[in-house]
């Protein structure tokens, strides 16, 4: 999809519960197209619960564009990478994990993974700690 096209679509607000939350108060429309949704979550953005957010929603907001700021440190310095991360075990031995796609902060070095990327990550983590 094309950038107009994207912000010229509807979007169902049932689909999007923080959005659904964001919008209640301004309308009792049940769809609204990107503009409008990316305006709503923009003026939101200190408040988003980003921990709430499901792996769907989040990959709306990234379609509209709003991924470039970073939920940790304010920086619109996100970039969507893939690379390896280095976890450490409980004697300080570095293990990597190869290829974690992402959105990468390039001030703070924060990474918000995807849903499944994180999984990896937690079972890593758990793995580690089981040694
Ligand atoms: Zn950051």
């Amino acid at each position: 999809m094309t950038d107009t096209a994207v912000m010229h679509a509807l979007y169902p607000l049932a689909e999007f519960p923080v959005l659904a939350a964001l919008a209640s108060p301004h309308t009792t429309a049940t769809k609204l197209d990107g503009r409008a949704c990316l305006h709503l979550y923009v003026r939101a953005l200190g408040d988003i619960d980003w921990l709430a957010l499901t792996s769907r929603e989040r990959e709306f907001m990234r379609t509209l564009g709003l991924f470039t700021i970073c939920p940790c440190c304010g920086a619109s310095a996100l970039v969507r990478d893939t690379r390896d991360h280095v976890l450490s075990r409980s004697d300080g031995t570095p293990v990597t994990l190869t290829a974690l796609t992402g959105d990468y902060c390039n001030a703070c070095g924060e990474v918000i993974l995807d849903g499944a990327e994180g999984q990896r990550v937690m079972d890593a983590a758990g793995e580690l700690h089981r040694r």
